[in-house]
């Protein structure tokens, strides 16, 4: 297929626009003027229509296949939450928020503090900020407020604490807040071991940085045992929200202890993601935390009735993005919460609980699974049974392609050899559960009986077996077939 620009011929328009019959307006500042043209590709309308629609059926997507990708709760997202986020786009985004003019726009100001007020009832938390863009953003601002409060305690504070089976982001973000970070290792019952971390902890402790249930799709069962000694020292409890998906209505973070909390709207709440971002991670914050909160901050003005914004505080970390964050997102989100409501949510929760642990009892006998208790939404095998033949998981994740399944997660987390991680979610159906689990099978009785056969997989895409280490040193973009 050629690249777009490749198919340029110049000259030729998707639109042709009438000569214009107003006066042409002054010219930019020469500074600011391109010294030449920007190089467009010239195309008709439907070269580009064909261009992008035959792009589109190369791509894997929720919408096309089954898309198991462990930890990242690649659910289907109703279509029509796509119709929440345009009926706000008349708005403009400058519209004027200050006092006096915010009843201008009270319609967008109540759907982000109703969300809010939503997500800190499902967390258990006082107050949420809409503005971080992503949960790794989520978990920055929820660092920097960590270092913010200790800060204005006059704590001296240096570390983070995660265990070793936490989502790459947790240490990296602590460690862009400052922080420097105390690994703990998971023991051999799948949480974070409990000795470990006790001896671990210590006055200088900052934070713990957990996600409950953990990317093995364990619920840590000491979590509030962890919560008291962390409060012990000082330190404030985080909960990484990406994992909310398996415990909603269930049970609140705050109530077993954390403190802050980020959740992933593109996660668990109606948004699409995976390249058809983008996202948001809200961050909830107990009372102790409010008054670091970014700012604007939307408040209700008990006086007039009406919401204001409030664009300055003493003790604010500041503004973590633009506006509010991204509010389309925030309407999709906010239109998922109302559809679904309470019943619904705590269904989401049952549902995904329930297709993992499906798929755990139907492939235990196949693939070896190193942590067996009940698990909740995602489960994470080994192949290490098929490793004995020299097929490795990726090579499983190969065959799945050319099966039409997107593959599991594989080689994460970390900890797990061979790991394939598989996260179903809800919105599966058995009989799709089920063709899956006869594909992981099928893979399992090939390793068995010619292994070989997995070295040129997949054979049914546009683009083959590559060399991962090439393909990520040089990246090139080539013309496929
Ligand atoms: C996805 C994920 C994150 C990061 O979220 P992004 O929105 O991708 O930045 C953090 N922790 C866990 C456990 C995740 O699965």
């Amino acid at each position: 297929m050629q690249l777009i620009y490749e198919q340029s011929v110049s000259g030729r328009r998707g639109v042709t626009l009438p000569a214009s019959d107003v006066p042409a307006a002054p010219a930019l500042p020469a500074n600011l003027q391109r010294s030449e043209p920007a190089a467009l590709p010239e195309l008709s309308e439907l070269d580009l229509v064909r261009h992008f629609t035959n792009l589109s059926r190369r791509n894997f997507s929720v919408d096309t296949h089954f898309y198991p990708l462990g930890s990242c709760t690649m659910k289907y997202n109703a279509k029509v939450l796509e119709n929440a986020a345009p009926l706000f786009s008349p708005l403009h985004p400058l519209t004027p928020l200050l006092p006096g003019g915010s009843d201008l726009c009270q319609g967008a100001l109540g759907m982000l503090y109703d969300l809010g007020q939503m997500l800190a009832d499902i967390t258990g938390m006082d107050e949420v900020t809409t503005q971080p863009l992503a949960g790794a953003h989520g978990e920055m601002t929820g660092m920097l407020l960590v270092a913010a409060y200790h800060k204005a305690k006059g704590n001296k504070k240096k570390y983070v604490v995660v265990p070793d089976s936490s989502h790459g982001t947790n240490p990296a973000s602590a460690a862009m807040a400052g922080f420097e970070i105390v690994t703990i290792p998971t023991a051999p019952y799948g949480d974070m071991d409990l000795e470990l971390f006790r001896q671990a902890m210590n006055g200088e402790v900052a934070a713990v940085m957990m996600t409950c249930p953990n990317t093995l799709g364990l619920f840590n069962p000491h979590i509030k045992e962890i919560a008291d000694i962390a409060h012990a020292h000082d330190a404030l409890m985080y909960y990484d929200g990406a994992n909310l998906n398996a415990i909603l209505g269930k049970v609140r973070p705050g109530d077993v202890g954390f403190d802050l909390v980020h959740v992933n709207l593109h996660k668990t709440f109606g948004t699409p993601h995976g390249g058809g971002g983008p996202g948001a991670g809200p961050v909830g914050v107990k009372q102790a935390l409010v008054p670091f909160l970014p700012m604007p901050r939307i408040v209700h003005d008990e006086s007039s009735g009406l919401l204001q914004v409030q664009t300055d505080s003493p003790r604010t970390i500041g503004r973590t993005a633009n506006f509010f964050g991204n509010f389309g997102v925030m309407a999709k989100a906010y239109a998922y919460l109302i559809m679904l409501g309470r019943e619904g949510l705590v269904q989401v929760a049952e549902q995904a609980v329930l297709n993992a642990n499906y798929l755990k009892e139907q492939l235990k006998g196949w693939y070896e699974l190193p942590y067996e208790q009940t698990c909740m939404h995602e489960v994470v095998f080994s192949a290490a049974k098929q490793l004995a033949h020299g097929v490795h998981a990726i090579d499983i994740a190969k065959f799945l392609i050319d099966k039409g399944c997107h593959p599991p997660t594989v080689y994460f987390p970390l900890i797990v050899k061979e790991a394939i991680m598989i996260e179903p979610t809800e919105t599966e159906s058995k009989a799709t559960l089920d063709s899956f689990i006869a594909v992981m099978i099928e893979a399992a009785e090939l390793a068995a009986s010619d292994p070989s056969a997995f070295g040129a997989m997949p054979v049914t895409m546009p683009v083959t077996r590559l060399d991962e280490t090439k393909a990520a040193r040089e990246q090139t973009v080539c013309c496929l077939g």
